[in-house]
């Protein structure tokens, strides 16, 4: 028998009193998130609602002289209760790599707060004696879901980092057994509207997302003293205390409330810290009856709470109320299966009211050009080695590097956080790293990291030398792949191809469903993401002068019919100087990668027509003795900017280096004067071509797969030369493609073999 009393008054007041433009922050996007989920999916916002009403039922009768409901077990908020938690921190090695210890203070921080044990003596006198002792203790888990012992904190290197949001909600621990938290660089939901600093999931949307479960932070702000407070207060089922507004915070006129009696109606404060704010809360009490039927009004304050945790002004305080929501959720409803938390056997099982145990370090490193990431490098061009060691206080790291490391042992003593070493190698191939990591309180830890960096040959292959086929037992392992975020997507070997059934492919196509649910698939690669291959050493000086032209051969698809959800690229990228620095030498776009339209299944190319050629021209300044090239792969987003590619499997093959473009497939006319006879022949033939004295021909032959079966050049002399064909390059027969080139002119013609 709730009965709420304020309405009539409070709208007049809203509107006569608030004038002036409403400032919506957005520094938490619980609800934006929440909103979403429940047009995805109707049936939780019925979830929300039957929560809300058992709630309602469970606390409605009040001791008006506690301020307790009278439900027994709620009322007893002396009963600790305590949560395992699972710290995840999702970095780039930058500002994201948060520190152990700044993962404890925030433990004991979040402790304090929810245990009350901190100064109070800022709250506003009307709020004093509704201050809320949740007794909720956190705890960092000493067992992982394995059992294995751990101090609850995981990291990964990830690229989805950067604003990743939901898809960075990797490496939970089931949400039944740990409270997981995660941090990453920046919150991406946040780009659109605002700084959003942190968001929580609902205990009602579990059922739909245990996937997410959990509270994520952007990492700037784990010492704030409050945000992960405030999700954490969100997590346990509290709303922001304007909630029922249905408005951003601090909407002129929207007053909401919160299913929680003894925070006032408010708008909210999105900045400042107004301590006393009337607008919504004016003449604000409540009429209950209590357990023998007889109605007691409560005054409430008349000014909001504005200090309240789940305002955004000034988050100083839970109250009482909040408190037996939370207590509520977590002693009395199954809604978010927060119940399975605290149960003795999950302490046990997750270790969580054992001492934090001193374990081994965990050895990390992250190597570097420029201050960019980089795994591949040419010999004596010096890496910068990162150490990102952590899990203990580290004294000291010996590193043993392979592969003729000039500085093969290097031991640092007393290193720092950020200490490092720099190296070059003389050999090429994989560099095989090992740390050996000792901790100030447990030992050393012997870390080897396989095939972490790799080394191009010193000596370049000629360009006219170089016809990458990517087969497996020739030159794939020659040009190595990258996968910098240990995902499962990446350059691979393909065995198909345009001509020998061998490729590089980039596996675009993801079909994903989700470990923990299996319900849910995420198809698409994520956004955010690249992958590399680099190309061998090649010497481009034989063509300083004339044309120079990369070609090859791709052959890709989209699963989006959709062209403005096309949006996949491919960086290709030259150095010149031992991969120290890199020129882009071409970004190619959808319109080159994906000829082959939509399919919703994993595409494969399948005849040579699917495969088209593809030229791009080399520059002068690129042309040198020791060209490396990169080839970075960029799966794209949707246009409504979702966090997938609509990308599916892409391929190249036959990459090669030729004064003459690719494009054998078309039979390009020209207007250079050029006759093959005899056409059709059964022996040899003869390229006829007329053209100023002292030019050079240019021919290539290649059967009607692509493959290049002949080639020569000749001089021009009395404005005409007769090149010949051999038989011995024509002892198939069929047809043949017969490229002339001259100067910039170029035509290809049919030549029938009999
Ligand atoms: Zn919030």
């Amino acid at each position: 028998m709730l009965q709420m009393k304020k309405t009539a008054s409070l709208l007049l007041l809203t509107t006569a009193l608030i004038s002036g433009k409403a400032f919506a922050q957005h520094n938490c996007a619980t609800d934006e998130l929440h909103k979403k989920y429940i047009q995805e999916d109707p049936s939780l916002a019925e979830k929300e609602r039957q929560f809300n009403e058992s709630i309602r039922r469970t606390l409605s009768h009040l001791d008006v002289n506690t301020l307790h409901r009278t439900t027994t077990s709620i009322t007893d908020t002396n009963q600790i209760i305590d949560i395992p938690v699972a710290v995840h921190i999702m970095h780039s090695y930058g500002t994201d790599y948060i520190t152990d210890e700044s993962v404890y203070a925030l433990i004991a921080r979040m402790n304090n707060t929810y245990s009350l044990n901190y100064d109070t003596s800022s709250i506003i006198a009307p709020f004093k004696k509704y201050v809320g002792k949740a007794n909720i203790r956190f705890h960092l888990a000493t067992k992982d879901p394995n059992g294995n012992p751990t101090r609850g904190i995981t990291r990964r290197f990830t690229y989805l980092t950067m604003g990743g949001d939901n898809q960075v909600k990797m490496d939970q621990w089931s949400p039944m057994n740990y409270y997981n938290i995660w941090f990453e660089n920046v919150i991406g939901m946040g780009v659109a509207g605002g700084t959003v600093l942190a968001y929580a999931q609902f205990p009602s949307d579990f059922d739909a997302r245990s996937f997410y479960d959990g509270v994520i932070c952007a990492a700037p702000f784990i010492g704030d003293g409050s945000t992960i407070e405030h999700e954490t207060g969100h997590y346990f089922s509290l709303y922001h205390t304007w909630n029922s507004s249905g408005a951003a915070c601090g909407t002129a006129g929207a007053c909401g409330d919160d299913e929680v009696d003894d925070t006032p109606p408010t708008i909210g404060h999105p900045s400042g810290c107004p301590l006393y704010d009337t607008i919504c809360a004016t003449n604000y009490f409540k009429l209950y009856s209590d357990i023998h039927g007889n109605d007691s009004l409560v005054n409430y304050p008349d000014t909001t709470n504005a200090q309240n945790m789940m305002d955004y002004a000034c988050e100083t305080m839970f109250s009482k109320g909040q408190v037996v929501r939370m207590r509520n959720l977590l002693l009395k409803s199954d809604v978010g299966k927060r119940d399975s938390l605290y149960t003795p056997s999950n302490l046990a099982n997750t270790g969580a009211l054992d001492a934090i145990p001193d374990l081994t370090p965990v050895s990390d490193f992250f190597a570097s050009n420029s201050n960019k990431v980089q795994y591949f490098t040419c010999p004596g061009t010096t890496l910068k080695f990162t150490n990102k060691t952590w899990r203990d206080t580290v004294t000291s790291i010996v590193w043993t590097f392979s592969n003729g490391a000039t500085t093969p042992t290097t031991t640092l003593t007393n290193p720092s956080f950020s200490s490092y070493v720099n190296n070059a190698f003389t050999d090429g191939g994989w560099v095989n790293i090992v740390m050996a990591s000792t901790g100030n309180h447990s030992g050393t830890s012997v870390d080897t990291f396989n095939h972490s960096v790799y080394v191009a040959d010193a000596v370049a292959t000629p360009a006219q030398n170089v016809m990458a086929e990517f087969s497996t037992d020739g030159d794939f392992n020659k040009w190595p792949t990258f996968n910098y975020y240990n995902n499962e997507f990446k350059w691979q070997h393909a065995s198909v191809g345009f001509y020998d059934n061998h490729s590089m492919m980039y596996t675009g196509f993801d079909s994903r469903v989700n470990p923990t649910l299996g319900t849910y698939p995420n198809t698409g690669t994520p956004k955010g993401d690249f992958d590399d291959f680099f190309s061998i050493p090649v010497d481009l000086s034989g063509f300083a002068s004339g044309n120079c032209n990369m070609n090859f051969f791709t052959s890709g698809a989209s699963r989006s019919s959709i062209s403005l959800d096309i949006n996949d690229t491919m960086i290709i990228s030259y150095s010149i100087d031992g991969a120290k620095t890199w020129t882009t030498l071409t970004t190619l776009g959808k319109g080159d990668l994906l000829n082959k339209g939509a399919s919703s299944t994993a595409y494969v190319p399948t005849t040579t027509s699917d495969w088209v050629g593809r030229t791009v021209a080399i520059p002068t300044a690129a042309r040198k003795p020791y060209v490396v090239f990169r080839f970075r792969y960029l799966p794209g987003v949707d246009h409504n900017g979702y966090l997938v590619s609509t990308g599916n499997n892409f391929y190249m093959d036959r990459l090669n280096f030729s004064p003459f473009p690719a494009g054998v497939n078309d039979v390009k006319m020209g207007n250079l004067d050029v006759a093959v006879v005899p056409n059709p022949t059964n022996s040899n033939a003869y390229v006829v071509v007329k053209d100023a004295d002292n030019t050079i021909a240019h021919v290539i032959v290649s059967d009607i797969a692509g493959k290049v079966i002949y080639t020569t050049q000749q001089q021009i002399s009395g404005n005409e030369a007769h090149i010949e064909i051999p038989q011995s390059a024509l002892q198939t027969a069929g047809i043949y493609m017969v490229q002339t080139t001259t100067g910039n002119q170029t035509k290809t013609q049919k030549l029938v073999v009999y």
